[in-house]
């Protein structure tokens, strides 16, 4: 029977959920030096990738969808803080002998969502600082299962480098310990699916946030045994199809726990294609360059979005967007306010995603490690430094005159229309020399 106190109880909580907005699982998913053009969905011709055409066909794809790096570091960084790399100081790619990491100092959207009461899992690739006070449990998760750093990195430290790898060879970690050494990377996007899949399977009292971090299609490259030898595209088509596999996986597995329609799944990429390994390296489409430059095709990155009965199915949004900008709409669709006093340089995408909005006219500025090469206002982008990966080491050319590109005419980045806008050319200058002055963090390396 109901005393008048628990009737009153009763009510209070039936408002409260009713008020309450529904709080939804959030599964990232990353891949690692995919180009934009590598998928099926993205005008691939030979590379099939039916899991991710179906993700996108039932949700949002974004043609205009940039990472804050063209390197794996610190894209990762700004992508878990919401904020350009600087602001970190994780402007370059981490190694295995160095002594940096993501700083305490920095709040990553897995501690936001912790926070609020989700549960927070990584799988995969961290590259954000390999020793134990720098690892994803120390910045948010709650477990974690993956490589501290990029599968290619061994322990000798490069020319001038110095510091002493903590690990050899290449460590598979688990929470903070260290599992298996040299683990057999064939395995690896079968393994991370399998942690993946525990998290969607977990325990149902509170939603999750999984990330999850592929170490491919980054080289050297391996394919588990259902998937070599099997893509028309070759090795390189084999992980990507092997990738596919895994996202169609997860899908299922929401399905199956009847999480399908309360899930936003993203998938994008950390940065552009390897160009220069020729039949190892991908395709960044229509746009110039890859990997490591701030051509398009360096930072222009494929990305999906899909959490039904939210976003409209089969839409292509060219909405400008960024990584930074799922710190802040993922917070908005927690239904949890941002940290107090954090600055973010990303923006709350959640209309963009529910179909209410086309997005905004936004300036975006391309990095280098350290430096400030390029910014995009609506249409226009100027470059003030270029780089060519075609030349090892990738050297970088100041310009002589900044080179303007109306992006949106001419996505591949081959006519220069500076001297016809000059107006648009300070413009830019201008928005370059204010955004210079952000505050830097000390440099990790
Ligand atoms: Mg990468």
């Amino acid at each position: 029977m109901l005393t008048r106190r628990s009737f009153t109880q009763s009510l209070s909580a039936l408002s409260l959920s009713a008020a309450q907005p529904r709080r939804p699982n959030i599964v990232m998913i990353y891949a690692d030096d995919l180009g934009y053009g590598d998928l099926g969905c993205y005008g691939h011709p030979t590379i099939r990738t039916p899991n991710l055409d179906r993700m996108a066909a039932e949700g949002m794809k974004f043609t205009e969808w940039y990472s804050a790096a063209p390197v794996c570091t610190p894209s990762r960084a700004a992508l878990l803080t919401g904020r350009y790399p600087v602001r970190s100081g994780l402007t370059r790619v981490l190694f295995p002998y160095s002594e940096g990491g993501l700083p305490d100092t920095e709040t990553t959207i897995a501690q936001h969502l912790k926070s609020a009461g989700y549960r927070t899992a990584m799988v995969g690739k961290w590259h954000l600082g390999h020793l134990p006070k720098y690892l994803p449990v120390r910045h948010g998760f709650d477990t974690y299962f993956g490589l501290p750093y990029s599968n290619d990195m061994g322990p000798t430290p490069g020319p001038g480098a110095g510091g002493v790898a903590k690990y050899s060879p290449l460590p598979l970690i688990a929470g903070d310990k260290v599992i298996e050494n040299g683990p057999d990377q064939s395995r690896l996007t079968e393994r991370y699916t399998e942690q993946a899949l525990k998290t969607i399977r977990g325990p149902k009292n509170q939603p999750f946030f999984l990330y999850f971090a592929h170490t491919f299609p980054h080289v050297p490259l391996y394919a588990g045994e259902k998937f070599r030898g099997r893509s028309p595209r070759g090795l390189y088509g084999d992980v990507v199809e092997e990738i596919d596999w895994s996202v169609g996986q997860l899908l299922a597995a929401l399905k199956e726990t009847g999480q399908d329609r309360n899930t936003l799944v993203v998938f994008s990429s950390d940065n552009g294609p390897w160009l220069p390994r020729k039949e190892n390296g991908g395709s960044a489409g229509l746009y110039k360059e890859g990997k490591g430059t701030t051509w398009e095709g360096g930072m222009r990155e494929p990305c999906i979005a899909r959490f039904p009965g939210f976003i409209p199915a089969g839409r292509v949004s060219a909405a400008h967007g960024n990584m930074m900008d799922f710190f802040p709409t993922f917070s908005r669709l927690a239904g949890t306010p941002l940290p107090s006093g954090l600055t973010l340089d990303g923006i709350d995408m959640s209309d963009v995603l529910a179909g209410r909005s086309e997005g905004s006219e936004r300036t975006f500025f391309y990095w280098s490690a350290d430096d400030l090469r390029a910014v995009r206002r609506g249409p226009w982008k100027l470059h003030t430094a270029v780089n060519f990966s075609e030349t090892q080491p990738i050297a970088v050319r100041q310009l002589d005159k900044p080179a303007l590109f109306n992006v949106r005419v001419d996505p591949s980045e081959k006519y220069d229309v500076a001297a016809a806008h000059p107006e648009i050319v300070q413009q830019l200058l201008g928005l370059l020399k204010e955004h210079s002055a952000i505050p830097q963090a000390p440099k990790q390396r």
